[in-house]
């Protein structure tokens, strides 16, 4: 792959050891974490810090999550090769790039037009395709739901109400809600307007924004 080095692989296998330290127990994650080149996903003044555990801006005023948050949500969709997943902020596409190469179906959509560009551009070039559009996360993708798992990557007041109509019975959907700090949440599908909910720790994330805020 375009600009991977036997060091970038060591360091990633190291990070991935970091991560299992930190409770990530999943070894379809940890491998993912493994395989996916962070380093190309930023700026070239980060590049020497890309597999410490870590977020960087990415441009927009937006970040790329820590590798830590990437992989406990991404353990909490339980995702099995195969599956629809939406993800709500592509940001840099790491994320996108962890849920293809565990084998999904992403459908992935952002609303600063910056990083949609950017992304949509970068995935193809180092092997990962995938299905882009630009909009309001709040929304969803409709026309191509239900979804076996939905995910989403800023922090959000509320849960929209769209993203859980979309998501199939049976299905995960994993969001930080919350202000200032997010707590990392997990909905399970289990009737068609019925829920389960289950809180897991604190994270801090970029805020999901709604359409009136749209700068993009
Ligand atoms: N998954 C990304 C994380 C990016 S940070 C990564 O791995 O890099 C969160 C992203 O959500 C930002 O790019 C931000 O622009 C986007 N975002 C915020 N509100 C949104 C909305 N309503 N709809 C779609 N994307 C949104």
């Amino acid at each position: 792959m375009l600009n991977d080095t036997y060091r970038h692989k060591g360091l990633r296998k190291q990070l991935a050891k970091l991560l299992k330290e930190k409770g990530i127990e999943s070894a379809e994650v940890l491998k993912a974490i493994e395989t996916v080149p962070r380093h190309l996903f930023l700026n070239s003044s980060f590049i020497e810090r890309a597999y410490e555990d870590i977020a960087f801006p990415i441009g927009a005023g937006q970040t790329i999550s820590r590798p830590h948050t990437v992989a406990f949500q991404t353990e909490l969709l339980e995702l099995k090769r195969g599956e629809k997943v939406l993800e709500i902020g592509t940001g840099s596409g790491y994320q996108t790039s962890i849920l293809l190469e565990m084998g999904a179906k992403v459908f992935t959509i952002e609303r600063q037009k910056e990083l949609f560009d950017k992304t949509k551009a970068f995935l193809p070039s180092i092997g990962y395709s995938t299905k882009f559009f630009y909009g309001d996360g709040y929304k969803g993708v409709p026309v191509f739901a239900p979804y076996d798992k939905i995910i989403i990557t800023a922090g959000a007041p509320t849960i929209p109400d769209a993203l859980l109509a979309q998501l199939k019975i049976g299905g995960r959907l994993v969001i930080p809600v919350g202000d200032k700090v997010q707590t990392m949440t997990l909905i399970e599908k289990i009737g068609a307007k019925q829920f389960e909910k289950t809180e897991f720790g604190e994270f801090k994330f970029v805020p999901l924004l709604e359409d009136k805020a749209w700068k993009g």
